[in-house]
């Protein structure tokens, strides 16, 4: 889709520009042009060729203390300095030269009026006409002509389209949404039986999963024109601009029917509205209720079709989302590991890559990672590639890449002590054991103590090996003791505790939270709800919905599997500490070691020992 650019100088300065050309051009040109046919002579010249007879007419300007005259065929106009000279007029006489005191033109004053002051304005009004005719074929911009016109950007149809190829995995969005690409071409066919199409279709999802893309492939499908504007764009400083935006859009939209209006981020404008005096907002609560009113205003099968993206839907207003205005909601969720998979080669045709690449391995390392991620780790892939001076990225420039989006940069000059480093070894390999030891727990990819930008010191990276919808309440467990695992090593080892393990603390607590308050995975409370998750899509923190005595309660619940989930981590270091000291050493001197070589080491102890 290409874009139609918008003019961004208001009209004022090209009328300033054309007057400045025009203004030069007269001050510069027309004089010069004029004076291009004067010749300068001196008197003597003069005298001598009025006695030989050169001299057709002459003028005397005694005002401008000069002589114009020319030759006999009159085509070269001469000037010369008036000297007091009594004998001129007789001179003049005798040599039959017919002179005036009136000026002698130099060019057709009818032309010169056309040249000088015709002609520019006549451009400069016809440029003038076009540029405004060009403003208000746009009908936006920061103009203040335009007040209160929407400013959507239009994307009209053009080759390079995005199409729903170019929008890996959300196989179910497409299938949706390709009813409304049919529609779009042929809305005829859906008259005839009566049926009528949704007025507003919902996208819902969290952010960077092609919501977007989405839209735009539905309007490159369809070959219609594309209306994009962001929820906020509409909200303005003063009550009423932003329903006049809103009307202006579907008075536009509905001109270029049939097409496809797509709100970004709708949460902006249509959250739900306040009873409650304090924390009202009038500007935003009229633009909604102008948009409800248009959305109910226009008919239904005028081709207009509403897209919409959120990733707060529970915060809509109920008026939004009932029958008749965004009637049809499509979830656009994080891609299972076919869809990263899909994503990955999607991007990956864009830059050089080599063919070995295991496309699997690296969509299984980067689980949870949404589409624009994904995007992210094949351009980081291609960067580190240009950096190391190779032509094409491969299998270790992605997997790299995956890191410095997990984990950021490898930090160069970082500097740890020995014993510090002895500590993070222990520390990762105590994770990766206890991983290793439970069976249901996924098998290491990499274990690393080299420090990245981000904090970390060293981390171990688990992949699973397919797609994980459910988890049970062992698993759960499981990965709590994992986490409690890097601590455990450290006070078996070293029988202290460092601040290292800071984060797998706050990760192992929210689990065991939501195990006891969503999940219902606590004897004590069975299946009650302890939680509500407020957004689902942006990273899912909780309320709590429980009296003060219940949360002590849970709290002192979550303690006490946190606890027992450490001790068995413990447990588990204590059978393994030979396992864990040659780990820990192999790891200390590498610095990185791979799954493989992880295993091979566990299960070579295994059997010699
Ligand atoms: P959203 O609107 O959901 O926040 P976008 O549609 O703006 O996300 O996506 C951002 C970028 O992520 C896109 O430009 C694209 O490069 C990439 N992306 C996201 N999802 C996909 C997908 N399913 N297939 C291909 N690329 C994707």
């Amino acid at each position: 889709m290409q874009e139609v650019k918008k003019p961004k100088k208001p009209l004022i300065y090209y009328y300033i520009i054309v007057l400045l050309a025009l203004m030069l051009f007269n001050f510069l040109a027309m004089p010069w042009m004029a004076q291009r046919q004067i010749v300068e002579v001196d008197y003597n010249t003069f005298i001598s060729m009025v006695e030989q007879g050169q001299v057709g007419r002459v003028e005397l300007q005694e005002q401008e203390n000069r002589i114009l005259f020319t030759d006999t065929d009159e085509t070269r106009v001469y000037k010369t300095p008036m000297v007091p000279d009594d004998t001129l007029t007789q001179r003049l006489l005798d040599a039959q030269v017919s002179f005036y005191g009136e000026e002698i033109q130099q060019t057709d004053p009818l032309l010169s009026f056309l040249l000088t002051w015709v002609l520019p304005i006549v451009i400069f009004v016809a440029i003038g006409q076009y540029m405004s005719k060009r403003l208000m074929k746009n009908a936006g911009g920061p103009n203040a002509m335009m007040f209160g016109k929407s400013s959507a950007k239009v994307y009209v149809k053009s080759s390079e389209g995005i199409r729903f190829s170019d929008v890996a995995g959300e196989d179910e969005a497409k299938e949706s949404l390709q009813e409304i690409v049919e529609y779009l071409h042929d809305p005829g066919k859906y008259r005839e039986i009566g049926a009528h199409m949704p007025k507003g279709v919902l996208l819902v999802g969290p952010p960077g999963t092609g919501k977007t893309m989405l839209a735009k492939a539905v309007a490159g499908e369809a070959n219609v024109p594309f209306f994009s504007m962001s929820g906020s764009e509409f909200v303005e400083m003063f009550v009423g601009m932003g329903a006049s935006k809103v009307r202006d859009l579907f008075k536009q939209a509905k001109e270029k029917a049939p097409c496809i209006v797509f709100i970004d981020e709708i949460d902006a404008i249509g959250q739900k509205r306040n009873s409650g005096a304090y924390g009202s907002n009038d500007e935003r609560e009229q633009t909604l209720n102008q948009l409800l009113t248009e959305m109910d205003g226009f008919e239904e099968n005028t081709g207009v079709i509403i897209l919409a993206a959120t990733n707060r839907p529970e915060s809509l207003d109920p008026a939004l989302t009932r029958p008749g205005r965004f009637d049809r909601r499509v979830p656009v969720e994080l891609p299972d590991l076919k869809g990263r998979e899909d994503i990955l080669k999607v991007h990956a045709k864009k830059v050089k890559v080599a063919e070995d690449v295991d496309w699997n391995k690296v969509a299984r390392m980067a689980a949870g990672a949404s589409g624009a991620e994904l995007a992210n780790i094949v351009n980081e892939a291609a960067l580190r590639a240009v950096r190391d001076g190779r032509r094409f990225a491969t299998q270790s420039d992605l997997e790299e890449s995956i890191e410095v989006v997990i984990a950021g940069y490898q930090k160069k000059n970082a500097i740890l002590t020995d014993q510090e480093k002895k500590v993070v070894a222990y520390h990762e390999v105590g994770h990766a054991l206890v991983a290793a030891r439970q069976s249901n727990s996924a098998p290491v990819q990499k274990i690393t103590i080299v420090p990245r930008t981000s904090g970390a010191l060293g981390y171990t990276m688990q992949v699973d090996e397919g797609n994980h919808y459910l988890m049970s309440r062992e698993e759960l467990e499981n990965k709590i003791a994992t986490l409690t695992g890097g601590r455990a090593a450290e006070e078996l080892v070293f029988h202290s505790a460092s601040t290292g393990a800071s984060n797998d603390i706050e990760q192992a607590t929210k689990l065991a939270r939501a195990m006891i308050t969503r999940y219902g995975m606590s004897r004590r409370f069975d299946m009650v709800a302890m939680e509500t998750v407020n957004n689902q899509y942006l990273g899912g923190d909780a309320t709590m919905v429980c009296s003060a005595e219940t949360a002590a309660q849970i709290d002192q619940e979550v303690v006490e599997l946190v606890k027992g989930q450490h001790e068995k981590a413990a447990n588990i270091l204590k059978e393994n500490r030979a396992k864990l000291d040659e780990l820990a050493a192999h790891l200390y001197e590498k610095e990185t070691i791979t799954g493989e070589e992880f295993m091979e080491i566990l299960n070579r102890k295994a059997t010699s020992g």
